[in-house]
């Protein structure tokens, strides 16, 4: 506890510097969109606002470029920086962050130091099984098994940069505990967000926003820098090695609805920076892609303002139940199936159910109940009143649900983890939920040293990429929890390896 108050202090210490150095360069400032939490203002003290570079200052010529500001732009940024590449991130939308800043559940890992603490019997072959098990065998065994090996030490990693992810819970298709999230128990984007960036801040890489990148400059057969509009204007700006970050598709509901018809009219939980310019930027190049039409949707999106409801809900004991106050499902089965079962359902929409002591144990719903999406009671029967369900059933299903908590069996539906606490603390409440389109697992095609991909499989020299942008790791169905592992592990590896690059 003492040493992250104390790393707090410092990197709000060192922001400060870093704000005062800027002086007139810091001109651009947007508001935090992170929640108050006790574990950011641990890791991030002081962080209101964020100030970024003005474009004034974007220079001629860095060794590596980072395109988006979203967990795995961010990791590159910083590992490229500490390996001694000059480094600068240029993020198209007014802020940072993408759509990690929107992030929820956590980040898997396995064979970690704060599963050891709490006695969580973990291994590394066990996180890639079900991995693969979830996204039905096409993952792309090397970049998973790189996944995986990888996530402990991703896991300290953070945790040295101040973003300590100690609070451990679970998501649909894992057996273990390996969700990782920070310390109270809230949501992992913003605060994962907020860190990144002032470790930028604290290593002094400039982080242009409103600079978006509309092509890839290319000579002797190298990327060798990008073109970028910003302030106006459109600049060619050199760089001996590019790390592609630009995240996913999934706000281009007519490029969704083009790969997969099934998905026309959905909403989407996708911030609006995620258009797939990325793919589309490296493909100009000759990049392959992989799994393009494996779109996943999330099961749990209140409708009416896109909002996602984290997993972490079910995780920690939550049921779903439909109009009738009915179970109908495995809660915590793969995010593909619980989907379809919800679209099954007539009328095809369900709610989250839970008690009074879970949500102590979900800060996330601190911000849905802001966000006026959250209905509760002060008994069950209140509850069942609020959403309009028979007051009988959804009585009858806590008592039945709590029953298979108590005896750990779940005989009406198989359900076998997130069953640790019953829900019996009133007040209760319900969340209306249906399916969204969330994430795009499909995207450029890269190799474990997230090398860019040709249609020949060899490297593109000099371009590399990682996180949602790129394709292959979570095969047809990604695991909750995995997306954030992937930025992490591969936005760290992006910028290691872009950095050896300019080295060379
Ligand atoms: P990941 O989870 O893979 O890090 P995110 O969605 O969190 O992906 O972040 C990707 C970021 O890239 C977003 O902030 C998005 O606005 C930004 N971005 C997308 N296209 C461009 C572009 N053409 N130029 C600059 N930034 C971009």
């Amino acid at each position: 506890m003492k040493k992250k108050v104390w790393l707090g202090a410092l990197l709000s210490l060192l922001a400060a510097v870093f704000l005062i150095a800027c002086g007139s360069k810091a001109s651009n400032t947007a508001e935090s969109s992170t929640p108050a939490s006790s574990s950011k203002e641990e890791a991030v003290s002081g962080a209101s606002e964020k100030v970024y570079t003005d474009p004034a200052e974007l220079k001629d010529s860095y060794d590596v470029l980072v395109i988006g500001s979203g967990g795995a732009g961010m990791a590159a940024a910083v590992s490229a920086h500490d390996a001694g590449a000059s480094v600068a991130v240029l993020e198209k939308m007014g802020e940072v962050g993408g759509n990690t800043a929107k992030s929820s559940a956590g980040m898997n890992a396995s064979q970690t130091k704060f599963q050891d603490k709490e006695g969580i019997k973990d291994s590394n072959d066990k996180f890639y099984e079900e991995t693969l098990k979830g996204g039905g065998g096409t993952n792309d065994p090397e970049l998973l098994r790189y996944l995986v090996d990888n996530s402990a030490s991703a896991i300290d990693w953070l945790d040295s940069m101040g973003i300590t992810l100690s609070n451990i819970t679970t998501t649909g298709g894992m057996s273990e505990k390996r969700t990782h999230r920070p310390a109270d128990g809230s949501a992992v984007g913003g605060y994962l967000v907020t860190g990144l960036y002032h470790n930028l801040a604290e290593r002094e890489i400039p982080m242009f926003v409103n600079a978006d990148v509309t092509n890839l400059e290319e000579k002797d057969g190298k990327i060798s820098g990008v073109e970028v509009k910003i302030d106006g204007k459109t600049k060619k700006v050199a760089a001996k090695a590019v790390v592609i970050a630009t995240g996913g598709f999934g706000a281009d509901l007519d490029k969704v609805a083009q790969l997969n018809p099934k998905l026309k009219g959905y909403v989407t939980t996708n911030q609006a920076g995620s258009t797939g310019d990325g793919i589309a930027l490296a493909e100009a190049k000759g990049a392959a892609t992989v799994d393009m039409e494996q779109i996943q949707i999330h099961p749990t999106v209140e409708q009416e303002k896109s909002y996602l409801i984290t997993e972490a809900i079910r995780g920690e004991g939550a049921i779903l139940v439909n109009s009738k106050g009915e179970r109908f499902f495995n809660e915590l089965e793969t995010r593909d199936k619980v989907s379809a079962a919800i679209n099954g359902l007539e009328p095809n929409y369900a709610y989250v159910v839970f008690d009074s002591a879970l949500k102590d144990r979900v800060k996330a719903i601190a911000q849905y109940e802001k966000k006026g999406l959250v209905k509760s009671g002060e008994t069950v029967a209140d509850l069942a009143k609020a959403i309009d369900v028979p007051e009988d059933a959804l009585q009858t299903t806590l008592e039945t649900w709590n029953k298979a908590v108590a005896d750990k069996s779940d005989a009406a539906f198989g359900r076998s983890s997130g069953m640790d606490h019953a829900l019996d603390t009133a007040p209760y409440y319900a969340i209306k939920i249906a399916p969204g389109v969330h994430h795009t697992m499909g995207g450029l095609k890269i190799n474990t040293n997230t090398e860019v991909l040709n249609k020949e499989g060899q490297a593109i020299p000099g371009l590399y990429a990682a996180g949602e942008v790129t394709g292959g790791v979570h095969g047809k169905n990604r695991i909750g929890g995995n997306a954030v592992a992937d930025i992490i592990v591969f936005g760290r590896q992006a910028g290691e390896q872009s950095a050896q690059f300019v080295k060379k």
